[in-house]
């Protein structure tokens, strides 16, 4: 599975939304659209499955222009989930999961075992909440339970529009949790938008910053933090520093590991917090520290990638 644009150009009423852009997402990857409102994230992830077309330079699906598809065989391969989820309110929990299998002719059986194979993916109980209606779940379950219809069928690649935006911090959280548990059991390619760094840098294998419908920036969130391209990133990144709160409210100490080959020349003392560490690496543009104690005795070691994930 892979996605490319080329030269991809969007205007609504005659005012561009999207400026020649160019990207190439690899199979497996879970790509963040990061960026300010207004930057042309939902616009990038709507002209994948056609629900908005592009004006100029052509998008390739699997190396074959979207166009060419037929528009219902092309939104079947693409699962789609946004943040006002859509569930339909008269179907059941079971009901609104199976609606792509259906529309498949998957037979009863086989949907039923899907439903109940996502259900618990999703840490729902299937005899708890499949027959249930979304009036009857919290913001944080029909979150679920939307993501779950969006991978009914399997689909190549999930599109995600902000699909936690609206839940609080506690579920909102754990759904971040449950998506990289998902990416990593499954190895979909997921294109996922958000405005949030913080929940950026969580997810993202790779990101890419828009700024007016331009790539700001595209990399690792390591990346990006290491060395930001231009004061745009520099201030999207400091500004919306809710991360880097985050990230200043836990220890390092849980990361520690042994040193394999060559001991790290910076050291960090085992007290910091992983924010401290990881902008100490910034700034010496190293990934990984030497961890000493008040001594200076050398501990083990921390690496960027460990810190940068849970
Ligand atoms: P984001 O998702 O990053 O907030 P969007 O992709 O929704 O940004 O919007 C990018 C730009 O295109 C914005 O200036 C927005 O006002 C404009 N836009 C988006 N959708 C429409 C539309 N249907 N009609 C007119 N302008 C639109
Ligand atoms: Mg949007």
């Amino acid at each position: 599975m892979t996605i490319k644009f080329e030269n991809i150009c969007k205007f609504y009423d005659g005012a561009a939304a999207i400026t020649d852009l160019n990207l190439h997402i690899q199979q497996g990857e879970l790509l963040v659209l990061l960026g300010p409102s207004g930057s042309g994230k939902s616009t990038v992830l709507k002209m994948v499955n056609r629900m908005t077309s592009h004006d100029a330079g052509q998008i390739f699906f699997n190396g074959r222009e979207i166009n060419s598809f037929n528009i219902q065989d092309l939104r079947r391969r693409m699962g789609y989930a946004m943040q006002s989820v859509g569930l339909f309110p008269h179907r059941t929990v079971a009901h609104n999961i199976a609606t792509v299998p259906k529309l498949l002719g998957w037979d009863a059986q086989r949907v039923q075992a899907r439903v109940n194979e996502l259900l618990k993916l999703l840490a729902m109980d299937p005899e708890q909440y499949a027959s249930r209606y979304p009036h009857q779940l919290s913001g944080g379950q029909q979150q679920r339970v939307g993501v779950a219809r969006a991978l009914a069928a399997d689909p190549d690649v999930l599109l995600m529009d902000e699909p936690f935006g609206a839940l609080d911090p506690v579920t909102r959280a754990a759904l971040q949790l449950a998506l990289k548990k998902i990416h990593r059991a499954t190895g979909k390619t997921i294109l996922f938008v958000t405005h949030d760094i913080d929940e950026a840098l969580l997810l993202a294998t790779r990101i890419v910053l828009l700024n007016h419908g331009r790539i700001a920036q595209v990399g690792t969130p390591l990346e990006l933090l290491q060395r930001p391209a231009n004061e745009f990133v520099v201030n999207f990144l400091g500004r919306t520093d809710l991360g880097l709160k985050q990230l200043s409210l836990r220890s390092i100490t849980s990361h520690i590991k042994a040193i394999e080959g060559i001991e790290p020349s910076h050291t960090v003392a085992h007290t910091a917090t992983l924010r401290e560490a990881i902008s100490q690496m910034a700034t010496l543009h190293v990934s990984s520290l030497s961890v000493v104690d008040e001594s200076g005795t050398v501990l083990g070691q921390v690496k960027a990638t460990d810190l940068l994930e849970n």
